[in-house]
C-alpha cells in the first residue's frame, strides 16, 4: 500500500459532481475576473470566521504584505514573528522593507507569547502571529501585550482555517487576518488564491482598491497597487468547498485523534492541542531525534512524509542579510531538526491510517 503525505485527488472526488458543476457554471458564464462568485465567497467566508469583512485576493502572501503595507509598516519597522514559521509570513514582512524579528516557539510550535515583550523596541510596529499546523496560539496573552505596547496585530492563518480560541475563529483577534487557499491547505483552491479579513472597515476598503491596481472606478488610479485580484473559476470552487468546512475539520480532527490514541514509542514526541483550544490540524507533526531513520523505514515500506520545514528562515539563504547564524535561536533550529509531518488529508482511508500507525509503532 503506497501512501502519499498528502492527496488532494480524494479531496476533489469526495465532491467531484459539485466541484464539476461549478466550474462549468463559470466558464459558461463569460465573467471570470472578481464577479458574483468573488463576492459571494467574501459574504461566505466573512460569516465562516466571524469577521465583519472579507477581501478576496490572488494569494496568502499577497494577503500577508498587503496587511503590512496598509497598517502602514515599512522601512525601520520591527515585525515580531515566530522563528520556525514558513518563509512566506516573513517575506509578507521584509517585502516592505520593514525588519522581520524572531521569537522562539512554544510547546505547541507556536510563538512563545511569555518571550514576547523581551523583543519589544522602539521600532517595533506589529505582531505577526502563525497559527503553525493548524493550532492556535496563545491568544489571551497575546492580545493584552499588543493593545498595552500599542502594536498591530496580524494574523497568519494560511493552516488554521476553522481553527478557534476559547471559540473565536483565528484571523479576528486583531487586525487582519490573512488566509491562503492554495491547494494544500484545509479549504484549497485548485489554483491560488488568499483573502485578507478584518473588522476595521477602511482596511478592507483600501485592500479592495489596492488588489486592483490602486483603483476604485475603472482608469481612475487613487494609489499604486498591485494585480491581486481573486477569479472567479477559484471563488466558486472554494464557495463549494467552503460550504463541506464543517465535515472536513472534523474528518482531519478524528484522523488526528486515531494518531494520538494509537501511536506509541518512546522516541517519538506527539503534537498536543493547547487548552481552550480547537486545532483543525493541518499537519499531524512528530518529533523525533531519530528523524532521518525514521523516513528511510517509512520509505521502505512506501509512507511518505514531509519536514515542515527542514531550513527555518533565519537560516535561509535568502535571509543571510539579517545576519544570523546557527544556534541564535535553538529551540527553533531543534524543532528544524526534529519534526516530522506524517500522512492526514480529506479521505484518508481506515486501512491507510491503519498501515501508517502500524509501521510507526514498529519503528524502534
Ligand atoms: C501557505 C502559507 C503561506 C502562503 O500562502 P500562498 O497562498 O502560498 O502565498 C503563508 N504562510 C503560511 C504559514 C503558509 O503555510
Amino acid at each position: 500500500m503506497k501512501i502519499m503525505p498528502n492527496r488532494m485527488d480524494y479531496g476533489f472526488l469526495k465532491y467531484q459532481e459539485e466541484f464539476e458543476e461549478k466550474a462549468l457554471s463559470v466558464l459558461r458564464s463569460g465573467w471570470y475576473v472578481l464577479g458574483n462568485e468573488v463576492k459571494t465567497f467574501e459574504e461566505n467566508f466573512a460569516a465562516y470566521t466571524g469577521a465583519k469583512y472579507c477581501v478576496g485576493l490572488a494569494s496568502g502572501l499577497d494577503a500577508l504584505w498587503m496587511a503590512v503595507r496598509l497598517l502602514g509598516i515599512g522601512p525601520g519597522d520591527e515585525v515580531l514573528v515566530q522563528g520556525n514559521t514558513y518563509i512566506a509570513s516573513v517575506m509578507g514582512i521584509t517585502i516592505n522593507g520593514a525588519t522581520p524579528v524572531f521569537v522562539e516557539p512554544d510547546k505547541y510550535y507556536q510563538i512563545d507569547a511569555d518571550k514576547l515583550e523581551e523583543k519589544i523596541t522602539e521600532k517595533t510596529k506589529a505582531v505577526m502571529v502563525v497559527h503553525l499546523y493548524g493550532h492556535v496560539a496563545d491568544m489571551d496573552k497575546i492580545v493584552a501585550i499588543c493593545r498595552k505596547h500599542h502594536l498591530k496585530l496580524i494574523e497568519d492563518c494560511a493552516q488554521s482555517h476553522g481553527a478557534m480560541y476559547k471559540g473565536k475563529m483565528t484571523g479576528t483577534f486583531g487586525d487582519a487576518g490573512c488566509f491562503s487557499f492554495y491547494p494544500s491547505k484545509n479549504l484549497g483552491a485548485f489554483g491560488d488564491a488568499g483573502a485578507l479579513v478584518t473588522n476595521n472597515p477602511q482596511l478592507a476598503e483600501d485592500a479592495r482598491v489596492y488588489r486592483n491596481y490602486g483603483s476604485e472606478k475603472r482608469y481612475y488610479n487613487k494609489v499604486v497597487g498591485a494585480n491581486s485580484r481573486l477569479d472567479e473559476l477559484q471563488a466558486g470552487l472554494l464557495n463549494v468547498r467552503l460550504a463541506h468546512m464543517r465535515e472536513i475539520t472534523e474528518e482531519r480532527r478524528q484522523l488526528a485523534e486515531n494518531y494520538s490514541r494509537s501511536l506509541c514509542s518512546k522516541d517519538i514526541i506527539l503534537p498536543k492541542e493547547r487548552e481552550g483550544t480547537f486545532a483543525v490540524w493541518h499537519q499531524y507533526v512528530i518529533r523525533t531525534r531519530r528523524r532521518r531513520e525514521l523516513i528511510e523505514y517509512l520509505n521502505e515500506k512506501e509512507i511518505g512524509t514531509i519536514i515542515h520545514y527542514p531550513i527555518p528562515p533565519h537560516l535561509s539563504e535568502a535571509y543571510s542579510v539579517l545576519g544570523h547564524k546557527k544556534g541564535d535561536f535553538p529551540i527553533t533550529e531543534e524543532y528544524a531538526d526534529t519534526v516530522l509531518s506524517i500522512p492526514l488529508y480529506t479521505g484518508m482511508k481506515e486501512e491507510e491510517q491503519q498501515f501508517t500507525i502500524e509501521c510507526i509503532n514498529s519503528f524502534a
